[in-house]
């Protein structure tokens, strides 16, 4: 009996954490459907995850005060994944310079698409998603960096799985503030080289004309209120404004995602 307690706790903690709302689907699930087998809970899980997750959470959210990513052909998520988990919830104004920075950088480099990572849960402010503790408002995400192929033209492919953890390290001469970090005891700061979930497209190059445009197309919003990215490619692109922020050494290193956020 506690065996079976702790078990449904855990399922339910694990699906909160990841997804905010499949803990209380499955609590529905396991109280609704007592006497039933195991199997068709788990359908029933799944069917009801999937309904509350495309049709009611959306119809839901703004009354939260967030939205769901519009995609379009130039903004997507780096996976189904991400939708899937309802990590694609923002602040209305978030959507708005998603779409307009989207459509802008297509419009400079054809075919080139703004590909987002987290953002944020669709209710309660102060909520976090995990492990990126302030996701937390709606007002934060992750977008992709820009690469270009072996023959030096732009891709929107990427060098991980998930869109994490494949890092642009600093260059001889340019300032290691992951070693500092590091020497400092943040131990977590190159963590998300664990989150990759695999390393692909080897032939990439980090693509720092393409990056640096993305950037500038999100400090021009005057809604941008911080970008974070790592001081070495801060100084590599020659980015001097003052809303490129350094994160400090208890978050994670952003050399291998742009963190956006609005005031
Ligand atoms: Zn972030």
């Amino acid at each position: 009996m506690i065996f079976k307690l702790v078990k449904h706790l855990l399922v339910i903690i694990f699906l909160t954490v990841f997804t905010q709302i499949g803990g209380v689907v499955y609590l529905l699930v396991i109280f609704g459907l007592k006497n039933f087998d195991n199997k068709i809970k788990l359908v029933v899980f799944l069917l009801m995850y999937v309904i509350i997750s495309f049709v009611v959470v959306p119809c839901i959210s703004p009354y939260f005060g967030r939205v769901r990513i519009v995609n379009s052909d130039y903004l997507q998520p780096r996976s189904f994944l991400y939708t899937l988990t309802n990590r694609n919830y923002v602040v209305p104004e978030m959507n708005e310079v998603l779409q307009s920075v989207a459509e802008n950088y297509e419009k400079s480099k054809s075919g080139a698409k703004l590909i987002y990572l987290d953002a944020n849960f669709p209710f309660f402010n102060g909520f976090p998603l995990l492990p990126h503790l302030s996701h937390n408002d709606g007002k934060k995400i992750d977008v992709t960096l820009m690469y270009k192929d072996g023959k030096g033209k732009l891709t929107n492919r990427k060098p991980s799985i998930s869109g994490y953890g494949v890092y642009e390290e600093p260059i001889e001469k340019e300032y290691n503030q992951i070693d500092v970090c590091k020497q400092k005891g943040f131990w977590q700061y190159d963590f998300p080289k664990y989150l990759t979930f695999g390393r692909i497209n080897l032939d990439l190059e980090f693509a720092n004309e393409a990056n640096k445009e993305l950037i500038n197309l999100f400090l021009k919003h005057q809604k941008v209120s911080k970008i974070f990215i790592e001081p070495h490619l801060k100084s590599r692109l020659k980015l001097n404004n003052s809303k490129i922020r350094f994160h400090g050494c208890q978050a994670v290193r952003h050399d291998d995602h742009i963190h956006v956020q609005l005031r």
